[in-house]
């Protein structure tokens, strides 16, 4: 494909969603709030957060729904077949929440930390899985 060995493609389950993370997606953290666990239907979600100027949507944007899941927190995700994409805070429009699992070879990723534990569900436990990252979760 394109050459450049530092951006992250992605796209929605259905492919009406395409998007071009440039450069590393940094630090990640699994987030085991309620709202990820309802909003992925897993154990937690795993979030980038990049620069916008640094993301781009390539096709979809038409089909993008937000649902404002906080006052000011917006998630994002195809109308066609539901996948979370990203998310927007209102308080830091510099910046834009990547969800992980729409990224076909994500560049520079490095797992930071767990959030929101105490929220964690019972039918998962934090251990030595947290390494495997990539080889799929639900
Ligand atoms: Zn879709
Ligand atoms: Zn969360």
């Amino acid at each position: 494909m394109s050459g450049s060995g530092t951006a992250s493609e992605g796209r929605c389950l259905c492919g009406t969603v395409r998007y071009r993370v440039s450069g590393t997606l940094g630090p990640v953290r699994y987030c085991h709030c309620r709202m990820c666990q309802r909003a992925s239907g897993s154990a937690f979600s795993a979030n980038a957060s990049v620069p916008v100027e640094r993301f781009a949507l390539l096709a979809g944007a038409d089909s993008i729904r937000e649902y404002e899941a906080s006052p000011g927190a917006f998630r994002c995700f195809c109308g066609r077949c539901g996948s979370p994409v990203f998310a927007r805070l209102a308080f830091d429009p510099a910046h834009i929440r990547i969800r992980l699992g729409g990224l076909d070879r994500p560049h520079g990723v490095e797992i930071t930390a767990h959030v929101w534990t105490d929220s964690k569900s019972s039918w998962y436990e934090i251990g030595e899985a947290l390494p495997q990252y990539g080889q799929g979760f639900g």
